[in-house]
């Protein structure tokens, strides 16, 4: 068993969690128990946002250099545990070890990096005739972070708050803790003054809520459910104080009738599969139209037919288990309800492949076609490796189908008219839409519209989360 997490970090120093609950951390692979997580008390909440509220002033008062130079500093440190936080996400969430190296860990770290250079290379003033206006930092921020992509969730958080004057205090999920527990590690070990970052563990309804609403946290930012994003704007409303909501999709992926059907099955099928389909931007409803209905059927069975199932430590395991066994049973819930309602499962379902290990919570790459739109598979996260294909006859019904979903997340369109494609990009009412699977953007903002969310996360837009304007005329 690896080490316990039994310790918090409070202005600036480990001490011992003094709360009841303890969470079990399992082995997603075997379902074993790996190691176990303690969560803090009530009164050790208030120390910490009192600590990071202390810390706000001269933090918020420190030239951008040094600050940016504290954030490279976090970065190195990371970066030279590289190799141990990529095997604790791997065996926690069950991504494959490599891309959970690349993924989980490299994108996490750089998003440090990258925040430290966007906040010395942003003005914090501008004139405005007689008016000074100043991008001032929120205050203490309160982040509250979920377990799919544990560092990298935490990080889009962390680095811009620090980067540009905020204090904060941040409660990872409980679930997968390992790699921010390393974080606390070595911000712990570093020269940041004390109470800037404070970092415990402890479930949503008692600690995360004792966090949301603390009267000293100027701003919430939640990733994580919509359930847990209602409750912490319901607390946050009390006092007037700001919120971020980075939450669920349904995202579609749009097929026009002149696309590279080849192309749109393959990345559509990857990005619904990535991370066993534990990513809030999977495109998880693939609309093609009517025509093409069979043979998006025998593509989508063949690309799925290439994700190798199996433990994520293993090198030649294309998708691993899911997070947990109750995420898995939840999973297979979905699965069963589509067939009960009708749907004509292609593949996957809840049969898995021989000689994966007992205990561990896979699910095969599953789809469905012939899928109701109004059923709940095609309208529910399911944060799991199933994807539902909705056939289409006119584009306008294609548009509909994308955008009748509570979401507004991410999505898709595929065609080779590329203005023809840009104009449906524009209708789908999303805060993510790739044409014909373009690269990943890392400094484009982030973050949902409708019930996806509130707010924007990652590049320089993603700094102004966490600034405040005055206008001060002289
Ligand atoms: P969750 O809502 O159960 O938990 C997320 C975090 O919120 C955890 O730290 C949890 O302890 C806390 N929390 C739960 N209830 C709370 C409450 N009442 N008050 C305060 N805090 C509370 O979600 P999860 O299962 O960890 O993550 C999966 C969800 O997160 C999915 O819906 C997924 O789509 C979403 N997500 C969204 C994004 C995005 O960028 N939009 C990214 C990743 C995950």
């Amino acid at each position: 068993m690896t080490h316990e997490i039994d310790s918090a970090l409070i202005d600036g120093r480990f001490v011992q969690a003094g709360g009841t609950e303890t969470f079990v951390i399992t082995d997603s692979n075997t379902g074993e128990t790996m190691s176990q997580c303690h969560a803090v008390s009530v009164e050790q909440v208030d120390e910490a946002v009192k600590a990071a509220h202390k810390a706000f002033g001269p933090w918020s008062n420190t030239p951008v250099e040094t600050r940016s130079a504290h954030l490279r500093a976090i970065a190195e440190g990371m970066r030279a545990r590289r190799d141990e936080i990529a095997e604790a996400v791997a065996k926690e969430v069950g991504m494959p070890l490599k891309l959970a190296g690349r993924i989980q860990v490299d994108q996490s770290i750089t998003v440090l990096d990258d925040a430290a250079q966007e906040a010395e290379s942003r003005a914090f003033t501008s004139q405005l005739a007689n008016s000074l206006i100043l991008h001032q930092p929120v205050g203490v921020v309160g982040a509250i972070t979920p377990w799919n992509y544990p560092l990298y969730q935490t990080l889009l958080k962390v680095a811009p708050a620090m980067a540009v004057g905020a204090t904060v205090v941040l409660k990872p999920s409980e679930v997968a803790p390992m790699s921010t527990q390393i974080l606390a590690e070595v911000i712990e070990a570093s020269d940041l003054p004390a109470g800037v970052v404070n970092i415990f563990y402890g479930a949503g309804p008692t600690i995360g809520e004792a966090l949301a609403g603390h009267p000293l946290v100027d701003m919430v930012s939640l990733t994580g459910s919509a359930r847990a994003g209602r409750r912490v704007m319901e607390l946050a409303a009390g006092r007037f104080a700001k919120v971020a909501l980075e939450l669920g999709g349904k995202s579609a992926s749009v097929v026009l009738d002149d696309a590279d059907l080849d192309l749109a099955v393959a990345a559509t099928v990857g990005s619904c599969l990535l991370n066993s389909g534990q990513t809030c931007s999977a495109l998880t409803r693939l609309i093609v139209p009517a025509k093409w209905s069979d043979e998006v059927a025998e593509k989508v069975i063949a690309a799925m037919a290439k994700t190798t199932l199996g433990p994520s430590t293993d090198s030649t395991s294309r998708m691993g288990p899911l997070v947990s066994a109750a995420q898995q049973s939840r999973v297979r819930g979905f699965i069963q309800g589509a067939i009960d309602d009708g749907a004509e499962l292609l593949c996957g379902g809840l049969d898995l492949p021989e000689g994966l290990p007992a205990g561990g919570h896979y699910v095969a790459a599953t789809a469905f076609h012939k899928v109701r739109p109004e059923s709940t598979l095609a309208q529910e996260e399911v944060f799991g490796p199933v994807l539902t294909i909705l056939t289409y006859e006119s584009v306008e019904e294609a548009i509909s189908l994308a955008n009748g979903t509570q979401y507004g997340l991410a999505g898709a369109v595929f065609g080779a008219d590329e203005e023809r494609a840009l104009s449906v990009a524009k209708r789908v009412r999303a805060g993510q839409v790739d044409i014909n699977g373009a690269r990943f953007n890392p400094a484009a903002p982030f973050g949902g519209m409708k019930q996806s969310g509130l707010g924007r996360e990652r590049g320089p837009l993603g700094l102004d989360e966490f600034l405040e304007i005055q206008s001060i005329q002289r």
